[in-house]
This record gives C-alpha cells, structure tokens and sequence, in this order.
C-alpha cells in the first residue's frame, strides 16, 4: 500500500465561493426571465424589481462601510429604509401598510429573519414589510461575506452543514458548469449567498442518508431538481447549470413551487429556507 502522501493531489476545487458584486442584478435578470408565462408572473416581476433595489443598495457608500466586523444587525434600520427609497416602495404596492418602520420593529423583525434564515422555520407571514426587511438584510449579509471569504481562517473551512460566513441555512444546492468547477456541487446561503463546496449524493438535511432519488417536474424547470432523502423523508433543491447555465438558485427556487407541491404528495417535506417564501406564497 502506498504511504499516503505519494498518492497524487487532485487539485483541490475552492471551498468557498462569495457572492458575486453583482448578484442581486443577476438574481433580477432572472426573475423577470422567469415571470415570462408564469402563473406567479406578476410576484415574480415584483421580486425582479426588489432585487435591482437590492443591487442599488449594495452600491451606496453606507453598504461599503461595512466591514467583516459590523454588527450586521445594528446596521438593519438604516439599510432598510434606504432600501425603501430605492425601491420606491410606495409605487411597488407597499402603499397599504404606513411604514411604521419604526427601528423596534425593524431589529425584532429582522431576529425572526434570522432565526428563519436558521431552518427554524421556512415561511414567514406574508408582510411587505417583511420583503423589505429580508432584503436589505440580504446586502448587509452578502457585503459582509465577501470580506469574511477573504480571511485566511476561511480557507480551512471544511465540510459545513451551515453557511460558513454567517450560520445560516443553505437555500438549495447548485452544480456547477464551465470554469474549474464544473460539476462540482456547492450549497447557496438563503441569507449572504455565500457558496460552499458540498459532497454530492449526501443528504445535506441530515448528513446521514445517501440522496436517493431526484424528482423533477416533466417539461418545466429541467435544470430543478429536488434531492430527496429517505432516511430523513426531507428534500432540498438542486439547481443544475450544465442544464441551463443562467439558473439561480434564490429566483428559481420561488418559480418552481409546482415541485415542492409534486414533492409533497410524495411524503418529502422541504427542509431548506428560502426567506421569500411566504404563506400565502407556499399554500
Ligand atoms: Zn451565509
Ligand atoms: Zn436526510
């Protein structure tokens, strides 16, 4: 038997991928391209018209004083209602509630996000106010990973249930195509969109069960899959780029809710957040 280090290294894939500058532009490309036929057509567009927000906000100066550091929380009331300008909210059907955004509400609001963003729960009452919330969250989060991705103790970061930039749960996975990763399975953060490398054909919910079946909707969503697991009877989504290299795993996920019913009926319940599935959303 060969000693262990005469055997060949494969070149190891990065263990960590931060979110892109641009991924709330691209998460918005999306899903207007997805609310193109769509029954939830006009949610999806509304989503579309958030995530461009989103995109104006990470390029503000308040976002960019962000440090890996900030107590992202305390940074929340502020971001959210420079979010509010942005989206210009009152003109996207957010006139029917009178922004009491008060900084109270804003901070126990944005502890039950976090929490949510956890697993501890996977839909949320269906509140603009909460969208919003959500939202602005989301940038904070992702303008901290970034710089978090970069410092060296990341880089030891090893097989991880939980996202490695802040803790929260994975949203679904993505395999990736093209580059140096293709192929390569990596789980996305509901809250910072940080992506971390993942074993395929392991259950990601409870680490023990062998994925043993995918379930895909015929015709629809190719490129969506759902990864069941039959030792935890829980499932969680999988985004395939080699099937259709613009998927996106946040935006794909909410325009294939016809999955996650089919998946149902088959006695599988979804076991990843996704922060902008609501109630109504998800009946
Ligand atoms: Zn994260
Ligand atoms: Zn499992």
């Amino acid at each position: 038997m060969l000693p262990p280090q005469s055997l060949p290294t494969a070149v190891s894939p990065a263990l960590l991928l931060p979110p892109a500058a641009d991924v709330f532009a691209r998460r918005a490309a999306r899903f207007r391209c997805l609310a193109d036929q769509h029954s939830l057509g006009p949610w999806l567009n509304w989503l579309a018209v958030l995530s461009e927000a989103q995109q104006n906000l990470a390029a503000t100066p308040a976002i960019h004083t962000v440090s890996a550091q900030t107590d992202l929380l305390v940074a929340v009331p502020a971001a959210v209602e420079q979010l509010r300008q942005l989206f210009n909210a009152d003109a996207h059907g957010m006139d029917d509630f009178a922004m009491a955004l008060d900084e109270a509400f804003v901070l126990d609001q944005a502890q039950s996000v976090l929490q949510m963003a956890a697993g501890s729960h996977l839909t949320a009452a269906a509140d603009r106010s909460h969208f919003l919330i959500v939202a602005a969250m989301q940038v904070l989060w992702a303008q901290a990973a970034r710089l978090r991705v970069q410092q060296p103790q990341m880089a030891q970061t090893e097989a991880h249930d939980a996202c490695p930039c802040c803790g929260s749960a994975a949203l679904g996975s993505i395999i990736m195509a093209g580059e140096s990763k293709a192929g390569l399975r990596y789980l996305e953060c509901c809250l910072c969109a940080t992506r971390w490398n993942a074993v395929r054909a392991r259950c990601t919910l409870c680490t023990q069960g062998e994925v043993v079946q995918y379930l895909a909707l015929e015709g629809a969503h190719v490129a969506v899959q759902a990864e069941t697991c039959d030792c935890c009877q829980g499932y969680i989504k999988t985004f395939t780029q080699t099937k259709d290299i613009a998927v996106e795993p946040a935006a794909d996920d909410l325009a294939s809710l016809a999955l996650d019913v089919l998946v149902g009926e088959q006695g599988f319940a979804r076991g990843a957040p996704n922060l902008f599935l609501c109630d109504a959303e998800a009946a």
